[in-house]
């Protein structure tokens, strides 16, 4: 089957493309449309058919009810036992819109369409060319979202035409979904009306019309055991390919958190990419950094969030770390996406705060300490605690005299000082180890246990440097003078990147 691309022109009246459209969920054919929330792939809700092939173009179970989308609420009376007086309510404050209700059914839709249960979910989308699309095919249309089962929820044509061509007979391209993710579900069978699924409606929203309204359980709980009552949200949601981790905390804390992770990956040779908001996008040094939007715009980042997870996918990253979104609106439903979608996989920046900053060295009696009581010089370092260490340290050795005349001649004073091995003693989760040469990296963290690439690193490749410090050993004084404006140069590097704003 070859899938039409009906491309409608909102700008411009009649939308007459949709007549054809129409007929082809009226001849028992499917179409995907656009609303605003996001794209839906229709078919007349009224024959079984039809609801069959929505369930096998998308890969669906088929015990995964549809949505019914109608456009007059008119309608909504012929396919219900009763009109409970919250749905009017809801229904005059929020239709057409992002809200779908659940009642229960009469006989007249049939149960394929709502995958055996004796409820119906019903929305009134607010999208012009979706009710065009339901009053022109003169039937009621029921529509999923109009992915593959198991993607993201598609929010522009491309992304249907991506999964379902070859398998329906249409897609209508009206632009962007406004939304971007898909609505509300509520419950209106039960005793206290409840949240299936968080969307653009909020519970306070709906509260203020029809009172107390719960969330289901399964949404806010993890246990496995709680059996969600939108049987949509029991399947295993859409995971990008590159494992995706949820960063919280203070932002520049996340900048540091994801940059170390960055860098760790590069010595890998992994690529990582960043969910970044528009406001913090210039501070990642990902390979691949993607703007979601602004943090001040919960719509924006909801609008995005399921195409930047598309791109992703055509991408080679290997990680992705996102930005966490904290707002009243929207962002609800859009934090509820972006956990499926990372296997409620989220770390806390300011619990993995770097604190403790560890330079070692071969006998760590020269260039480790002589950046230790640089760094330690240096304004913005003191909340970091910062030692020198020595990969073998046999004697006690004090500290090189040329490194502590050169240190002196910089204003930097010296006090007692002998060298000390580094032990797994010394590392805990919140410490940085640097080396100067790479050849030291790789023997500590073959030697240490806690030591490894995700708290170990060459300092200069760190700071994005690409020359090695130079090594003054068996130099003169002058050369000692060289190493320490080397250093000092690219500690002050590392204190922009470690301490943005901290
Ligand atoms: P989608 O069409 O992809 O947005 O998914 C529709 C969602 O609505 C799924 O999570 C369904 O499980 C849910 N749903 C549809 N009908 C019902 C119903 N009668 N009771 C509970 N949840 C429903
Ligand atoms: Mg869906």
């Amino acid at each position: 089957m070859e899938t039409l691309i009906l491309k409608v022109d909102r700008s411009s009246e009649g939308y007459d493309k949709l007549d054809k459209a129409a007929r082809i969920i009226k001849e028992g054919g499917l179409v995907a449309f656009p609303t605003e929330t996001v794209y839906g792939l229709g078919g007349d809700a009224k024959n079984p058919r039809s609801c069959k092939k929505i369930y096998r173009a998308k890969g669906r179970p088929s015990d995964n009810p549809l949505i019914v989308h109608i456009a007059e609420f008119s309608q909504l009376e012929d396919i219900v036992e009763e009109v409970p007086v919250s749905a009017r309510e809801l229904a005059k404050e929020f239709w057409p819109g992002p809200l779908t209700m659940i009642l229960k059914k009469n006989k007249v839709i049939p149960r394929q369409t709502t995958g055996g249960l004796d409820t119906i979910a019903i929305r009134m989308p607010d999208d012009e060319i979706a009710r065009e699309l339901i009053l022109r095919s003169e039937c009621l249309i029921a529509a999923p979202s109009a992915n593959v089962s198991g993607k993201p929820s598609p929010t522009i044509a491309e992304h249907v035409y991506k999964d379902l061509s070859g398998r329906i007979e249409a897609v209508i391209d009206g632009g962007q979904a406004i939304i971007g993710l898909e609505s509300t579900i509520i419950d209106l069978t039960s005793d206290i009306p409840t949240i299936l699924r968080p969307g653009a409606i909020t519970k306070e929203m709906l509260e203020r019309v029809i009172g107390r309204v719960d969330i289901d359980a399964s949404l806010i709980g993890e246990g496995e055991d709680i059996r969600p009552k939108a049987p949509g949200m029991k399947y295993k949601h859409y995971a990008p390919k590159a494992e995706l981790t949820i960063v919280e905390g203070n932002i520049s804390k996340v900048v540091v958190y994801v940059n170390s992770k960055v860098i760790a990956n590069k010595d890998r040779g992994l690529v990582t990419g960043v969910i970044a908001s528009s406001e913090n996008v210039t501070r990642y040094s990902a390979e691949v950094v993607k703007t979601i939007g602004s943090s001040e715009d919960e719509e924006e980042l909801a609008h995005n969030l399921y195409s930047i997870l598309r791109e992703f996918d055509e991408t080679n990253v290997s990680e992705i770390y996102s930005e966490s979104f904290k707002g009243d609106g929207i962002s609800k439903a859009l934090m509820n996406r972006l956990l499926k979608a990372a296997g409620h996989k989220v770390v806390n920046a300011d619990k993995e705060a770097i604190t403790r900053i560890i330079f070692a060295g071969k006998n760590g009696s020269s260039r480790s300490p002589m950046a230790a009581y640089i760094l330690k010089s240096m304004d913005a370092t003191k909340d970091y605690e910062i030692l020198s260490r020595g990969i073998l340290v046999q004697f006690p050795e004090p500290l090189n005299p040329k490194v502590e005349a050169v240190l002196l001649s910089n204003g930097i004073e010296v006090g007692d000082f002998h060298a000390v091995e580094l032990t797994d003693n010394d590392i805990n989760s919140s410490t940085i180890i640097f080396t100067m040469e790479e050849s030291h990296r790789d023997k500590i963290i073959g030697k240490l246990e806690k030591a490894n690439e995700e708290n170990t690193f060459v300092l200069p490749a760190y700071v994005g440097d690409e020359l090695d410090i130079l090594n003054p050993y068996g130099g003169g004084l002058q050369l000692y003078g060289l190493c320490f404006e080397a250093l000092k140069d690219t500690l002050n590097k590392l204190v922009n990147i470690l301490n943005q704003e901290r």
